[in-house]
């Protein structure tokens, strides 16, 4: 089925020139991210469980033009016009570097992405072509509304697929916010050790970033290491460094349950963890 993106703006990119269809049936794991760096940055290990294997496929989709960011340096008087310009070239880089089978850039505002037909419409066109096998959102508890709005319009979109087309495996990932405070139990951790030139490769390349005062590149090798040293304390590291993620299974196959129900349980789940280590030394 060809696709028919609703936003005439929208980016299609295939590194290695592969025609669409095909580029998309082979697309094993995806991404849905809000801005240019999100995937990079949040969901590396879905990048790396794909690199370099015939078998395995990552794409990525990018909801926003990432527009409204900070800039300095070179890029302080750029407009926002350039700025998406630039975004839009640094998220291409990263597609060749991490060897995307194709990059969506949706070019939507993130203004106008609450319960956006039109969004949940071009995403579930792209899912339905390529029927991956995982997929990874954004997770509900982050901080940033874009984050939390792509989220609800990812969850929308695989909702919106018949029950046999939606993926076998759903997960949150972290962003602004880790999810390092979920218990131990309802947490999933994916391995974000493999090529660790690579990790770097991908969140170094996002100049426009990283010059406007922000050390993503640096802040997220930390996090990832940080979540695999302070996992457990009485057992040596399993890897070298960690992704937190929530399991949104449950989402995708009851349909009445809802978002802030799931969410809020794994809150007070962490509210009684708490409560009852200091109750044990009262
Ligand atoms: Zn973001």
């Amino acid at each position: 089925m060809p696709l028919n993106l609703i936003n005439k703006h929208a980016d299609v990119y295939v590194p290695d020139g592969t025609a669409m269809e095909e580029a998309l049936g082979r697309t094993t794991h995806l991404c849905i991210g809000a801005h240019p760096d999100d995937i990079e940055i949040n969901c590396y290990p879905a990048v790396s469980e794909c690199f370099g294997k015939p078998d395995r496929w990552f794409t990525g989709i990018t909801v926003t033009n990432g527009s409204g960011c900070a800039r300095e340096g070179v890029y302080a008087d750029y407009s926002d016009k350039q700025m998406a310009v630039v975004r839009r070239r640094e998220q291409r880089k990263a597609a060749v570097l991490g060897e995307y089978s194709v990059q969506f850039q949706l070019d939507y505002a993130s203004s106008e992405l609450k319960n956006s037909a039109s969004a949940i419409e071009d995403l579930s066109q792209i899912l339905k072509s390529s029927q991956p096998e995982k997929v990874y959102l954004h997770n509900p508890a982050d901080k940033h509304d874009t984050h939390v709005v792509v989220f609800m319009i990812g969850l929308a979109a695989i909702r919106s697929l018949p029950v046999e087309m939606r993926p076998r495996h759903t997960y949150a990932f972290e962003g602004w916010r880790n999810l390092d405070w979920l218990c131990d139990a309802d947490k999933v951790g994916l391995d974000a050790s493999l090529y660790p030139n690579l990790a770097a490769a991908l969140t170094g390349l996002y100049d426009s970033q990283i010059s406007g005062g922000k050390r993503y590149d640096l802040a997220i090798a930390g996090r990832r290491q940080a979540n695999a040293t302070f996992y457990d304390a009485h057992k040596a590291d399993k890897s070298e460094a960690l992704t937190w993620a929530i399991d949104l299974n449950p989402l995708v196959e009851e349909e009445h349950l809802s978002v802030e129900d799931f969410i809020g349980d794994l809150m007070d789940s962490f509210h009684q963890d708490v409560l009852q280590r200091i109750r044990k030394f009262l």
